[in-house]
């Protein structure tokens, strides 16, 4: 939810999920701000904000949003603060929003083993119950093509981490993140990291190139070939054959995806492979798909 009443510092991202949630820029950019596919925060230099300056926000987004059941702290990584600073943040939240269902946040796994077990425990018992991560991909040889600054042990870590402390994840996979060369090692050490984890949430988006194809080869620093739309179903598929969950609900609505998909795994996923196959029987070949409008 925005409000004219703040001044948010544009662009502004959220998850889907967070459609009802009241927004509140803890931090302006991504921490990080390298990977190759990644073109959200290029307009930010990377800053903190002080909680002086989130007071007066937070006390105005309270007033307007009277019943709000959730707060989504952005931007990129608003997780990368220090326990140190968030923990004043989401008192202050609590201190002037009263009862919550939760308060939510982007992270990368360097941002939560940045963290004491004694701290995060603390952030899931003031309400921080939830961290979503676009972990890409579990495989260690495309994170490194992407420059993530993650592994997949990182990644792992990372996300059990979270889970000890009472911690939900909101896990993200690109769908064709590495192109024709990498699409099985990709779909299958993808399936692979989330079987480790077993998320609350998975959803998967489709690569997008709002710069062109160019501009993607040229950051990604191996051989990427577009893949035809039948092969990002493909990719997708074996992903998702490849999947041994429980009760992780699944989403791939997106606007990036070319099939609009969901259910929870696995009790869904025969279903949601018969989807694929129809897909891919029904759709030409040698598509690819379109490039979307500059942001
Ligand atoms: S960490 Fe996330 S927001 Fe930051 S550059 Fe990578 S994908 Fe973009």
């Amino acid at each position: 939810m925005f409000f004219p009443a703040i001044k948010y510092d544009e662009p502004v991202f959220r998850p889907p999920g967070e459609a009802r949630s009241a927004i509140l820029q803890a931090t302006l950019g991504c921490s990080w701000n390298q990977c190759a596919f990644c073109e959200m925060y290029i307009s930010k230099k990377f800053r903190a904000r002080s909680l002086e300056d989130l007071k007066p926000e937070i006390e105005t987004l309270s007033k307007v949003y009277k019943g709000v059941k959730k707060i989504f702290l952005a931007d990129g990584n608003a997780f990368v603060l220090s326990a140190n600073k968030l923990i004043p943040i989401v008192n202050e939240i609590n201190n002037q929003f009263g009862k919550l269902q939760r308060i939510s946040s982007y992270a990368l796994p360097k941002d939560i083993l940045n963290k004491s077990e004694h701290e995060l425990k603390e952030l899931r018992n003031l309400g921080l119950k939830l961290l979503y991560i676009g972990i890409e991909t579990g495989d260690d040889d495309l994170l490194k093509l992407i420059n993530k600054g993650e592994t997949f042990n990182s990644t792992l870590e990372g996300i059990h981490k979270a889970h000890d402390a009472g911690i939900d994840t909101s896990i993200m996979i690109i769908n064709g993140l590495g192109g024709k060369k990498y699409t099985k090692q990709h779909a299958l050490k993808s399936a692979e990291i989330i079987n480790k984890v077993n998320p609350k949430f998975l959803s998967t988006l489709t690569l997008s190139l709002p710069y062109g194809l160019d501009h993607f080869q040229n950051r990604f620093n191996g051989d990427y070939k577009q893949q035809t739309i039948i092969e990002l179903f493909e990719e997708l598929k074996l992903f998702i054959e490849n999947l041994d969950v429980e009760n992780v609900i699944y989403r791939s609505n997106h606007v990036s995806n070319n099939l609009p998909l969901k259910g929870t795994l696995s009790k869904d996923q025969n279903e949601l492979i018969d989807l694929l196959n129809v897909a891919i029987k029904n759709t030409s070949k040698n598509i690819y798909p379109s490039p979307p409008a500059i942001l």
